[in-house]
């Protein structure tokens, strides 16, 4: 019979290495280069965090920060400089396991023009709504930032980070991996129209129905094999 502490630290070792695969996974999609971009996932009471300038490929599992949501950490290493965002993400909605926060290449453009994105595509329902909204811009690391993010975040999976990144967020990692993935698709395509145009955009019945409709696929919808 395996012990109640076993388990536990058996759980702890998957989600470690879960993190490290996640990193690795946003650099082979593009989504990230270098020692950019962090994740953190809720461990029970506590929750873990990416080490700070770490490179994904050097990520090992034993290298993530676990906080508790005091901001103080219990674990060896020193925790992303934006461990505030994940902490306080987590703290405030309990239906959120995991945040994965990138600097990927179309999200961060359009977050330097400070750009909200509107119901372009039907696939905007993803993010929770009809918009991704973006934060003004605040400093990296900031108290600031975090209290701006959790604005943007309301109702919502997924929001740019002014002049900076996203945050997209998700019932565990696989799910806000997969936000996050189609936030950077959707953004790469707005792009893409505007070079064209004004997008048509799509109206709120329109978006709503897209919404009602998701629920009945559950997380399907952020998968690649999604409607
Ligand atoms: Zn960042």
């Amino acid at each position: 019979m395996v012990s109640e502490r076993s388990a536990t630290n058996a759980q702890d070792q998957k989600l470690r290495s879960t993190m490290a695969e996640a990193a690795r996974r946003l650099v082979v999609l593009g989504l990230n280069r270098g020692a950019t971009g962090n994740i953190g996932v809720r461990q029970g009471d506590s929750f873990l965090v990416t080490p700070s300038g770490v490179a994904a490929e050097d990520l090992l599992p034993h290298a993530m920060v676990e906080m508790d949501y005091s901001g103080a950490i219990l674990g060896p290493g020193k925790p992303s400089s934006e461990w505030r965002f994940h902490r306080d993400i987590l703290a405030a909605r309990p239906e959120v396991g995991a945040v994965v926060h990138t600097h990927a290449c179309y999200a961060t453009s359009l977050a330097c023009l400070q750009l909200e994105i509107p119901a372009f595509h039907y696939m905007m329902a993803v993010a929770g709504g009809d918009t991704i909204r973006c934060t003004p811009y605040a400093i990296f690391g900031s108290q600031e930032l975090s209290d701006l993010a959790l604005q943007a975040l309301v109702d919502r999976k997924a929001c740019l980070l002014g002049n900076h990144g996203m945050i997209a967020v998700g019932v565990d990692l696989g799910d806000a991996l997969a936000v996050a993935i189609e936030v950077e698709s959707l953004c790469e395509q707005y792009w893409a129209a505007l070079q064209l145009g004004q997008p048509k955009l799509l109206s709120g019945a329109q978006m709503q129905a897209v919404l009602e409709k998701f629920k009945g696929y559950g997380r399907a919808a952020t998968r690649t094999d999604s409607p």
